[in-house]
C-alpha cells in the first residue's frame, strides 16, 4: 500500500527513485510521481497508472537532480488520476511532499487554508499537509524543519511523509506516525523508502523511523528529533536481506516463485529452533513471557486477511493441544468494539508486513488494557515487531506477490511450534506425543515439496474451471480455515467470487447455490471427520455440482465420487493445513493466470494495508 522512495546524495536521484518505485510496486498502487530538486528549482512528474507509464512520460524530459522524492499512490482521498498523484506542491510551488496514510482532520485544515486564499490542485488529504506546512512557515518565519514539526502537532491521522524544498536542495525532511519509513544510510547519501527493498542494493545499514520522529537529512548527516524537538540518537541496524530474495529468479510471477519457495521458507521458520532428534524446540523471542502463555486463561489472536486464517488454524491446535480457550478476532472489529481484556489474557498478533494498520491499532488498544502482546511477524524491524512485548519472526523472506502464500505456511509453522512448546510445558500432551509432533513438523518441508508436484494437475483443473463465475470451498476441522484461505486466494487474484465454509454448514445456505455449473472444492484429507465429509461430497454430487477434492495419498474412496482429485502426502491433522493449502494456491494461481489477470498485483489490493 503506497510506496515512498526518496534520495539525497551525489548521484542522480531519478534513476534510484524510479527503480525503487518499481521494487515497491508489489505493495499495490494506482499512480506514481517523482519530484526532483536542484539549484534550478523543482521538477515534478506524475502519472496515473503504472511506474512504467511514468517512465515513458519522463523520457526525454529533464530529470536531473541529486535530491528527489517519489511515490506510488494507493488512493484513499480522491480518484486515482494524474492530479491526485503525489508529490504535491505547496501554494508557492517551492515545497513538495509525498505522503502515505490518511489525514483525518484534513477537511477542517483545508477550509482554514482556503479562507486564507490557498488554492488546491488535487482532491487529496496529502496536499493539505504541504500547504499547512507552508502556511506555518510563512506565519512564524521559522525553518522548514520547525514548520513540519508544528504542523505534525496539529495533524490527526496516520502518515509517513517526505518533504523537499527547492530553495534548499540539500535537505529532506521525513516523519512518521503509523505508516512505515526506513532510512538507508550510505556514505554521504541517504535512501528513504517504505520498506527496505529499494534500499538493499545500495546499503544494508538502516534506521527505522519511529512514530512521532522527524528526520532531518543532509549530505553531511542525519539528525533525528521527536515531536517535542528533542534530538534523539539514530539506531542504525544492519539488515540481512539479499537482492535475489526480491527478484523473480526465473519464475513468471513472484507468486509462483513464493509458492515454490515453501519447502525452504517453512524450513527457515524452523531453522535453529527445532531439532526433533534431540527433542529441541525453542523460540528465543518468546522465552521472556512464555510463562504468561502457559498460564494464560485465554488467548486472543488478532489479525486480518490471510493472517486471520493462520490464526484460525492456530485456534484449533492451541485449544486441541494446550487446552486454552482461544478467540480469533478481526483486528478491525476488535479495535472498535470495546473488547474485554482480563488479567490472564494473552494476545497473539499476526501480520506478514508487521505494518497492518488495523492490527497495530488493535495491539495498542490491548496494550492499553494491560495485555501482553506476542507478535508473529514476517518483516523484520516492522512496527508490530517493535511494539510487541515478545515475538517470533516467521522468517519467510520478502513476500512480494500481493496474495500471501509462503507467509501463511510460515505463520502456521511458527504458531504450531508455539502450541507445541506451550502444550509440553503445560503438560497437556505426553512426552511421546510431543516427540511425535516434532518429528512430524520436521518432515513437513519434504511433504510440501511433494505436494508441489501437483502443479500440472492443478493447471489442468484450472483450464477446466477458469471461466466459472463462483466457487465454493468446503472443509472440516483443521481444513476449515484452509477452505477459507483457498477461497480468499481465488477471489484475490482471479476475481472469481468464491466462498469458504465449514462443510457441515453447507446445508444451512450454500447448498442452494449448487447446480451443474458450480465447482466445489473439498479439502477432504483423511482425518477425524473423513466419513462426514464424504457425506457432504455425496450431497453436492446429488445436486450435480462439480467436485474437486484434495485427498490424502492412497485414498481409494473419494476418487470414485469426486470429479477431480488432488492427492497430498499424509500428515497428522494439526499439520495438514501446511500441505493441503498447496494445491489450492496452485489452482488459484493458474486460474488467474489463464484469465489473464495480473497475478502479482491484483486490482484494488495492496500488499501491506497501512491504512484502516
Ligand atoms: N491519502 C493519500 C491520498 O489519497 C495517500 C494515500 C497513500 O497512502 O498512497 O492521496
Amino acid at each position: 500500500m503506497c510506496g515512498i522512495v526518496a534520495y539525497l546524495g551525489e548521484r542522480q536521484a531519478f534513476d534510484i527513485i524510479l527503480k525503487g518505485l518499481k521494487r515497491l510496486e508489489y505493495r499495490g498502487y494506482d499512480s506514481s510521481g517523482i519530484a526532483l530538486a536542484d539549484q534550478n528549482g523543482l521538477k515534478l512528474y506524475k502519472k496515473q497508472g503504472k511506474v512504467a507509464d511514468l517512465e515513458h512520460f519522463t523520457t526525454g524530459k529533464n530529470i536531473s537532480g541529486s535530491t528527489g522524492i517519489g511515490h506510488t499512490r494507493w488512493a484513499t482521498h480522491g480518484e486515482p488520476n494524474d492530479k491526485n498523484a503525489h508529490p504535491h506542491l505547496s501554494q508557492d510551488e517551492s515545497l513538495a511532499i509525498i505522503h502515505n496514510g490518511i489525514i483525518e482532520n484534513y477537511s477542517s485544515l483545508k477550509q482554514e487554508l482556503i479562507n486564507k486564499g490557498h488554492m488546491f490542485r488535487s482532491d487529496t488529504d496529502s496536499e493539505v499537509v504541504i500547504h499547512f506546512i507552508e502556511d506555518i512557515r510563512n506565519n512564524n518565519a521559522c525553518s522548514l524543519e520547525e514548520a513540519v514539526r508544528l504542523a505534525l502537532t496539529k495533524i490527526v491521522g496516520a502518515y509517513a511523509i517526505v518533504v523537499i524544498d527547492q530553495n534548499d536542495p540539500n535537505l529532506l525532511i521525513a516523519a512518521r506516525k503509523g505508516s512505515p519509513l526506513v532510512i538507508g544510510v550510505g556514505k554521504d547519501e541517504y535512501f528513504l523508502a517504505s520498506d527496505a527493498t529499494p534500499i538493499i542494493e545500495y546499503t544494508n545499514e538502516v534506521v527505522y523511523l519511529n512514530d512521532y520522529e522527524i528526520a532531518i537529512i543532509r549530505k553531511e548527516g542525519l539528525i533525528l528529533k521527536n515531536i517535542e524537538a528533542v534530538q534523539t540518537n539514530p539506531y542504525i541496524q544492519t539488515i540481512d536481506l539479499e537482492l535475489d530474495a526480491i527478484e523473480k529468479g526465473g519464475y513468471d510471477h513472484f507468486m509462483l516463485k513464493e509458492i515454490y519457495e515453501q519447502p525452504k521458507s517453512i524450513g527457515d521458520a524452523m531453522r535453529g529452533r527445532l531439532n526433533a532428534a534431540s527433542g529441541h524446540l525453542v523460540l528465543g523471542g518468546i522465552r521472556d513471557y512464555l510463562n504468561r502463555l502457559v498460564s494464560a486463561d485465554r488467548i486472543v489472536i488478532l489479525a486480518c486477511g490471510t493472517s486471520w486464517h493462520a490464526g484460525l488454524v492456530a485456534e484449533y491446535f492451541l485449544e486441541d493441544l494446550c487446552r486454552i480457550p482461544v478467540e480469533v478476532e478481526y483486528a478491525s472489529e476488535f479495535r472498535y468494539r470495546n473488547p474485554i481484556i482480563r488479567e490472564g489474557d494473552v494476545i497473539i498478533a499476526i501480520s506478514q508486513s508487521g505494518e497492518t494498520a488495523d492490527t497495530l491499532a488493535a495491539i495498542e488498544l490491548a496494550k492499553s488494557k494491560g495485555a501482553i502482546i506476542f507478535g508473529v511477524v514476517n518483516a523484520v524491524g516492522s512496527s508490530i515487531a517493535r511494539t510487541s512485548h515478545v515475538g517470533a519472526y516467521i522468517h519467510a523472506g520478502p513476500e512480494i506477490g500481493v496474495a500471501s502464500t509462503k507467509a501463511f505456511t510460515a505463520q502456521v509453522a511458527v504458531l504450531s511450534m508455539i502450541a507445541m512448546i506451550v502444550a509440553y510445558k503445560k503438560g497437556t500432551i505426553t512426552e511421546t506425543k510431543y516427540h511425535e509432533l516434532l518429528v512430524e513438523l520436521e518432515t513437513i518441508p519434504k511433504k510440501v515439496e511433494k505436494a508441489l508436484q501437483l502443479d500440472k494437475k492443478s493447471k489442468a483443473i484450472a483450464e477446466r474451471f477458469k471461466d466459472a463465475r463462483n466457487f465454493l470451498y468446503l472443509g472440516r476441522g483443521y481444513n476449515f480455515p484452509v477452505a477459507l484461505e483457498g477461497a480468499l486466494k481465488l477471489k484475490e487474484i482471479s476475481y472469481i467470487h468464491a466462498e469458504g465454509y465449514p462443510a457441515a454448514e453447507m446445508k444451512h445456505g450454500p447448498i442452494a447455490l449448487i447446480d451443474e455449473e458450480m465447482p466445489v472444492v473439498f479439502i477432504a484429507t483423511r482425518d477425524g471427520s473423513y466419513d462426514k465429509i464424504i457425506s457432504n461430497i455425496q450431497e453436492v454430487k446429488a445436486r450435480k455440482g462439480k467436485v474437486i477434492a484434495i485427498v490424502t495419498e492412497g485414498d481409494v474412496l473419494i476418487p470414485t465420487i469426486a470429479d477431480y482429485v488432488l492427492e497430498v502426502p499424509v500428515t497428522i491433522d494439526a499439520l495438514m493445513p501446511l500441505v493441503s493449502v498447496i494445491p489450492l494456491q496452485l489452482l488459484s494461481y493458474y486460474i488467474a493466470n489463464l484469465r489473464g489477470c495480473n497475478v502479482d498485483q491484483p486490482r484494488n489490493l495492496a500488499k501491506s494495508v497501512t491504512v484502516e
